[in-house]
């Protein structure tokens, strides 16, 4: 527990709560004003947020789940460690508040480390396994893809694009390589098909026909249900 009051006092921007929760510390950045998360656009900048911030406090990445509701001070915490038999409940109390000290997501986001992309297997490698989707994407990559979006990609060096997921101003934050393209910002990550159904806000099935559509490809047609059932058209 040293250790992690420690991370959370010399990190730049102070708490404006600290909760003992039983088993380690919660750490509470009170916005000046509510945040309304209804709009996609602003789930995925909450999100980036969080994942940002625990990834700069070392914390759980858990916490950028939105929905996750915290313990409360005056609430006791009756989990047990993992193969620890249960032992007395712990209480879990506040340790400091200051809550005037509030932030706008944005001086949080100034001063927090850009997400690094992730190295795992990308969950859109498995669409290049269908002859269809694979078809698609080789014909469009995701510089033209941003073009025809309307986006300013610029020129020269690796392509990159103002995100329009999150409030990018000024850094270019969403880099676009050939098949997919990663926000160092949000994190946002996907490829051609993710990036015109998350701009355009449609489904699947509408981003795939637009892009084969833009690629001069024959339109794509449906077998039954899902994505996997899409095939050539003869
Ligand atoms: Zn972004």
């Amino acid at each position: 527990m040293e250790n992690l009051l420690d991370r959370v006092n010399s990190f730049e921007i102070s708490p404006s709560a600290l909760v003992a929760s039983g088993r380690g510390v919660h750490a509470y950045y009170f916005l000046d004003s509510a945040w309304d998360v209804r709009a996609q656009e602003q789930r995925r900048r909450a999100t980036g947020l969080l994942k940002r911030l625990a990834t700069a406090l070392d914390a759980d990445p858990a916490v950028a789940d939105l929905g996750r509701v915290m313990r409360l001070p005056g609430t006791f915490n009756f989990k047990p460690l993992r193969d620890d038999p249960p032992g007395d409940p712990l209480a879990c109390r506040l340790l400091t508040l200051d809550a005037e000290r509030r932030y706008r997501p944005e001086d949080l986001e100034s001063v927090l480390p850009q997400l690094r992309e992730p190295t795992t297997a990308r969950p859109h490698g498995v669409r290049r396994r269908d002859p269809f989707l694979s078809a698609v994407l080789s014909a469009n990559s995701m510089a033209n893809v941003a073009r025809k979006l309307g986006l300013d990609v610029g020129g020269g060096g690796r392509p990159a694009i103002l995100c329009p997921f999150h409030a990018d101003q000024h850094t270019k934050s969403l880099t676009l390589y050939e098949d997919h393209g990663h926000c160092f910002g949000c994190g946002w990550h996907g490829d051609a098909i993710a990036l015109v159904r998350d701009l355009k806000e449609v489904g699947f099935a509408e981003a795939l026909a637009q892009l084969s559509a833009w690629a001069q490809l024959p339109p794509p047609r449906t077998v039954g249900r899902g994505w996997k059932t899409w095939g050539v058209s003869r």
